[in-house]
């Protein structure tokens, strides 16, 4: 039988694993790597300022410093708005723990505020409710990337005297009602993993237009050291001084060279994404039981994931089942995320745990998310589509 499931026998789709993300490299990418081995700077050197501030431009804003990774990024933002002991920061359980676990790092609370059932964003509508006087800060994630409702979240953080950041590590390339993300939050920040929108292989950078927490940040990245080994090399001097206690968070420059030479290739990147979403948007949209998240019409979303939510009700299995089955088809599809609230060490060391976010957690069950990357080829995607329909008609036989 041709449409014998794979999970029960069946030939798959595919003869081999399409994954739901991958970096796409070109020569160019290679030759600007190659010539910062043959350079003197492998780190601290030039190419560190260089990417920092293409990347500023390219989102507009004034500063921006990069780091080892994107959990480096959010904790030097947490280190700069000064969480500390005692705080609360509000937070989306619908991402990476990263983006709350920041937080931890810094002896502060995460406290979960439940996201909107359509888009799985956090929900400004309920994020009062959960501001005490303790609150100091916002993290708001770009899910998927598609941006946070930033002008009301925004207008909260300000009567309330609140930070507000964007984890974007969804969604540089994307933007809310004409404005750039990575120039919506007082910080953002980014991470540069080989599944994100570019790649230094790790990486993450942070940007605002304040150049005292820009400072902060740089200062925290090195150590708590207030000069680099480049700007003694320059003075001829050996005399440093340790002012805060930082870590070492620096990025190499053989990465921000990368990191460059992939930021030309972030609009095409973003529109060949943009343009498999559109095609699976079509395609899904005669398939019974499966539908795409919701996309409010004042965003331009980068689509870092794509995913679908399946009505397991009516196909009377569970989410578990229908992921084996587009596996066993040979398609690499993933789940994002585990709420946050839900991890053994957030219920142990919290009190977290099933019910707190009730729209984040029906969510889940029904989550899948498919391939998506900008090397794709229109063969790859009709290759998705036709073993989600495959598995819809035959999961249920
Ligand atoms: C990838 C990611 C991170 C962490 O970035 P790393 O570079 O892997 O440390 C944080 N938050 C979100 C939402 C992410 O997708």
């Amino acid at each position: 039988m041709p449409d014998e499931l794979a999970i029960r026998g069946g030939r798959p789709v595919r003869s081999s694993v399409l994954p739901y993300g991958r970096q796409s490299l070109d020569e160019e990418d290679i030759a600007a790597v190659a010539a910062v081995l043959r350079s003197d700077w492998l780190t601290t050197g030039p190419k560190v300022g260089e990417f920092e501030q293409a990347f500023a431009r390219s989102v507009g804003v004034e500063q921006a410093v990069a780091v080892s990774n994107g959990t480096a990024a959010l904790h030097a933002a947490m280190y700069a708005l000064g969480i500390g002991p005692g705080d609360e920061v509000i937070v989306t359980p619908m991402t990476f723990a990263a983006s709350a676990n920041c937080v931890l790092y810094q002896g502060g609370r995460p406290v979960f505020v439940d996201v909107e059932p359509g888009t799985l964003l956090l929900d400004p509508a309920q994020v009062e409710a959960k501001i005490t006087p303790r609150t100091k800060a916002i993290v708001a994630v770009d899910y998927a990337g598609q941006p946070c409702d930033y002008d009301a979240l925004m207008s909260i953080a300000r009567q309330h005297n609140l930070a507000l950041v964007d984890d974007a590590c969804h969604a540089i390339g994307g933007a809310y009602r004409g404005r750039l993300v990575g120039s919506l939050a007082d910080l953002s920040t980014c991470s540069f993993h080989p599944v994100k929108h570019l790649t230094t292989g790790e990486g993450g950078m942070i940007t605002t237009n304040s150049a005292e927490l820009a400072q902060r940040m740089r200062v925290f990245r090195n150590h708590g050291i207030t000069s680099d080994h480049r700007q003694r090399a320059q003075s001829g001097g050996f005399y440093y001084e340790m002012v805060e206690l930082g870590y070492n968070y620096r990025i190499t420059d053989i990465q921000c060279a990368l990191g460059l030479s992939q930021l030309r290739r972030l609009p095409e990147f973003v529109r060949r994404r943009r343009q498999i979403a559109t095609q699976y948007d079509q395609a899904l949209s005669d398939v019974p039981h499966v539908r795409p998240l919701s996309v409010r019409d004042d965003v331009s979303h980068a689509y870092h994931l794509y995913m679908v939510q399946f009505d397991t009700e009516a196909l009377g299995v569970d989410r578990a089942a229908i992921f084996a089955a587009l596996r066993a088809e040979n398609i690499g599809v993933n789940v994002h995320y585990v709420p946050v609230h839900i991890h053994p060490y957030y219920r142990e060391r919290l009190g977290t745990g099933p019910g707190l976010c009730p729209n984040a957690e029906a969510a889940y069950e029904r989550l899948i998310t498919l391939p998506i990357f900008p090397a794709m080829t229109d063969a790859d995607v009709s290759d998705v589509m036709a073993a989600v329909r495959k598995v819809v008609v035959g999961i249920t036989r």
